[in-house]
């Protein structure tokens, strides 16, 4: 017997036939990125059913050496799920683990396995009146504990944050199999560290997540969405000021969309329909709420709202949501955004954030360099204009092989747009995490001092690199000689 047969042996013990396969044809959905950008290779899929198997897992794989990849809803966007092409990582699916286990209505406060999904968390609030405050395109697939583990964004971190403001408390197993517990969420709480933030973020290279507390919001009163069409980015920045000035805390989400990502989703989708009749190069997509007892109020504020800026030349024409279902078609425009690129043909995609108020500037000063220096392409900036953050896409010259383009070129863009973002003070990732796609780039480019914490952290928390081998921390070498 080899030591990976002991291994496999030891662990299908432990989970039983439904807990652990090398079936290769189950396997294969889990072993390529959602991009379709990295596929690897697994010893075994393993999808325990409780955080007891998760720690015992962990702790026979700490005996055998085993690297573990740990996987939720694979709808990442770096490449953190993926297994290296080795087949000596054990790929540690969540998904089986998705009940909730505590549902406060009084306190707005659930706490979730790490494989609740997205949207059934937003379901399950909806029925207590209740409203989880993060969404995303990929609500459908991506889990409670892929979402933490990223620290995910969406398109309502204008007004609620980040991941990190959602998270009250977390479970955890460390890389020895011990279970770190801080799911009662304290108001105050100065003990030390706020080790659950450590663990938000940290793209399962520091612990498994395996439960969650997790702030709820009440139900809005009412929402208006807004389709806007602008003649240039800098007229959305001004909108937004307007809009933020205006509307105040109930301004939610503010997305730009360009004339020709609107254009890729009509194609994409047959029966998706341009919100204006007219063209225009960018559009600005709203979102006013307000709660239950000045939703009355809203409407007012969304007239005056877009009359103001009709007056000030501030938008070129905008149509208000008639109805929910017509604010689900704006919003599935902007979601749909991702998949109708992808469509298309091959791109380098960026997740990049700059100061607020330089975005428009970075997008109108980058977007021709790199056309430029990279004659053929195109480049595509759209999203989170609110937070500071858009997807900057360098779309292939027409014709381009998918995969070899990648190959032959996409290195060089990509630092070449790195090196820009980083001149203008900004993020190489905003809220898609490093994992591989990325590691090298920030060793090239992260803070000398912050990368010497970030390997000090790993190396004390998983001393021996088997927590997601080659993601996140650019080490010289990821697993410590023994
Ligand atoms: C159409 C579309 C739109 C999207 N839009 C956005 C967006 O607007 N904003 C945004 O932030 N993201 C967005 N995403 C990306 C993605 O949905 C998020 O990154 C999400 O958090 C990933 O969750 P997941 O469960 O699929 O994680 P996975 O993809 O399975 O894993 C992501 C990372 O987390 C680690 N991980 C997963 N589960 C655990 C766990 N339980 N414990 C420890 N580590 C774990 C993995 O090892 C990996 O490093 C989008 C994706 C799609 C497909």
């Amino acid at each position: 017997m080899t030591q990976s047969d002991t291994f496999l042996a030891a662990a299908a013990d432990l989970l039983g036939p439904r807990g652990l396969t090398r079936d290769a044809d189950l396997l294969a959905p889990w072993l390529t990125d959602w991009r379709g950008r990295f596929t690897g290779k697994a010893l075994a899929l393993a999808s325990p059913a409780n955080t007891g198997e998760v720690a015992r897992l962990v702790k026979l794989c700490a005996k055998h050496d085993v690297p573990i990849v740990p996987q939720g809803g694979n709808s990442g966007m770096s490449g953190g799920a993926t297994p290296d092409g080795t087949g000596e990582a054990l790929l540690l699916s969540l998904r089986r683990m998705d009940a909730i286990r505590d549902f406060d209505a009084d306190a707005r406060q659930v706490t979730c396995e790490a494989g609740v999904i997205l949207q059934s968390l937003h379901k399950k609030a909806e029925e207590h009146r209740l409203r989880f405050p993060l969404t995303l395109g990929g609500k459908g697939s991506a889990t409670i504990g892929g979402l933490v583990s990223t620290n995910a964004g969406g398109t309502q971190v204008l007004r609620h944050g980040t991941m990190r403001a959602q998270v009250l408390g977390l479970e955890a197993v460390l890389a020895d199999g011990s279970v770190l517990d801080t799911l009662t969420p304290l108001k105050k709480d100065n003990r030390g560290f706020d080790l659950k933030q450590l663990l938000i973020g940290s793209e399962g290279t520091l612990g498994i997540v395996t439960a969650a507390t997790l702030r709820l919001l009440p139900e809005s009163g009412d929402r208006r969405v807004i389709w806007a069409g602008l003649d240039s980015l800098q007229m959305a920045r001004k909108l937004l000021l307007h809009c933020e000035r205006l509307a105040g805390d109930s301004l939610e989400g503010f997305e730009v969309v360009p004339a020709h990502s609107l254009a890729a989703v009509l194609d994409h989708l047959p029966d998706a329909r341009a919100p204006l009749v007219g063209k225009h190069s960018w559009n600005a997509l709203i979102e006013l709420v307000a709660p239950a007892d000045e939703a009355e109020a809203l409407g007012g504020t969304t007239e005056e709202l877009l009359e103001s800026a009709m007056k000030q030349d501030l938008l070129g024409d905008a149509v208000v949501a008639a109805n929910e279902t017509q604010a689900e078609a704006f919003w599935q425009l902007r979601d749909s955004i991702a998949p109708a690129e992808r469509a298309i043909g091959p791109a380098m995609q960026h997740d990049i954030s700059v100061p607020v108020a330089r975005m428009a500037d970075f997008v109108e000063a980058a977007s021709p360099m790199v056309e430029k220096r990279f004659p053929g392409t195109r480049a595509i900036a759209f999203g989170h204009l609110g937070d500071g953050n858009v997807h900057f896409h360098v779309l292939a010259p027409a014709g381009a092989a998918r995969g070899e383009w990648e190959k032959s070129e996409g290195k060089a863009i990509s630092a070449y747009v790195h090196d820009l973002v980083t001149e203008w003070g900004g993020s190489i990732s905003a809220e898609h995490g490093i994992g591989q796609v990325k590691r090298d780039e920030l060793g090239r480019l992260g803070g000398p001092v912050a990368l010497a914490v970030m390997r000090s952290v790993k190396q004390a928390l998983d001393p021996r690199g088997l927590l997601n081998p080659g993601k996140l921390v650019p080490l010289a070498k990821d697993r410590a000689t023994p």
